[in-house]
Parts: structure tokens; sequence; C-alpha cells
């Protein structure tokens, strides 16, 4: 059998932990019962990586009956060493949306002092008839040298980390489409 560093670090830790619990006279049998009842205990393990960022750090992703429930660094990929930063800590919660996951688009209105739920179709029309109604009015063809610059000043674009890096690229590739110059990251700021 293969044996990498993580079922080395496992046969460490369930040994030094046998060990421990037997000097100190529990049972362990009990410990065995409880181990079984592990969240992950008979779940297939699926190697994948983080989406997020270009460090691509490796995750285990553990699938029973079909669902995803529970994701991890890799102990044994080089580059993450089991180790993810909150990105790709948060990967499990993203996907089940079970912590207060925004799922709708949220709309204030000007002068609002609180959000409403609106459908996509909704947000996805009055997003384009906004940025065309600005496009229409600011966009600026030439500089004041008569050089040709397409720039458009008045849209910034934030992104956001959960963006994956595939998104990002065609995010960013639609932005300078519209002449959009001023965009920046939330995990940068
Ligand atoms: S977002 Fe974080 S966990 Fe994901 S690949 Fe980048 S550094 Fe790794």
């Amino acid at each position: 059998m293969k044996s990498t560093r993580r079922s080395f670090l496992k046969g460490i830790g369930a040994g030094v932990l046998a060990l421990s619990l037997g000097h100190m006279g529990f049972s362990l049998k009990e410990a065995h019962a409880y181990a079984r009842s592990l969240k992950i205990e008979g779940a297939k393990e699926v190697h994948s990586v983080c989406p997020f960022c270009a460090v691509c750090c490796q995750i285990i992703a553990h699938v029973k009956d079909g669902q995803l429930i529970s994701t991890e660094g890799d102990p044994d990929f080089p580059i993450n060493e089991g180790s993810l930063c909150a990105k790709g800590a948060s990967l499990y919660s993203m996907y089940t949306g079970k912590h207060g996951r925004i799922l709708k688009p949220q709309y204030r209105a000007p002068g609002s002092d609180h959000w409403e739920e609106k459908d996509w179709d909704w947000t996805l029309t009055e997003i384009a008839k906004r940025i065309k109604k600005t496009r229409d009015e600011d966009m600026i063809l030439k500089n004041e040298k008569g050089q040709t610059v397409n720039r458009l000043e008045t849209i910034f674009w934030m992104g956001t980390s959960h963006a994956s890096n595939e998104e990002c690229a065609c995010i960013q590739e639609a932005l300078k489409g519209l002449g959009i110059a001023s965009l920046d990251h939330q995990a940068r700021v």
C-alpha cells in the first residue's frame, strides 16, 4: 500500500490516541463507536481544487449518498499542505448556503433604508438598462490629444473573492468590452 504523508499522520494520530486512552483506562470500544459515527464515516473522498484563486490549493471533498458533506485542505498536496485561506475554508458553507447565504438579488432603492428581494429577470434588466444609460451619456471616445481611448469612467466594478478564476476572467473581459477601466477585487482591499 502506498504510504502518503496523510496516511502516515493519520496512523500516528490514531496510534497516539489509542495509546493515551488505553493508558488512561478509557474504553477503546466506545472511541471506535464514536469514530464510526463521525460525519465523514463511509463517505467517498473526492480530490479537487479550490476555485477561488491561482494558488490552486487542493481540497478533499467528502461525498455521501450523492451529497457533499464536507471539504478540507489536502495535507498531501505540496502547495497548501492541508491549509486553506478563509475563502477556501468557506467552500463548504458557500456550496450548502446553510449560514445565511443570500440566494436572491437584493435591491435597495435610492433613499430607501431597507433591501427588497427581487427576481433575476427584474435585476438583470435593471442592471442592463442602467449600464446602457450611463454608457450612452458618459463614454469617452477620445482624449484631449485626439487619441482613441473608448473609456467609461463613471462605472466602477468591485469583484467578489467568491468568484472563481474563470468567472473573474470572463467578468474582466466583459468590463473591458464596455470600456470600464476602474475595477478592483474585494480580496485585495
Ligand atoms: S483562495 Fe485560498 S484556499 Fe483557495 S486556492 Fe487561493 S489561497 Fe488556496
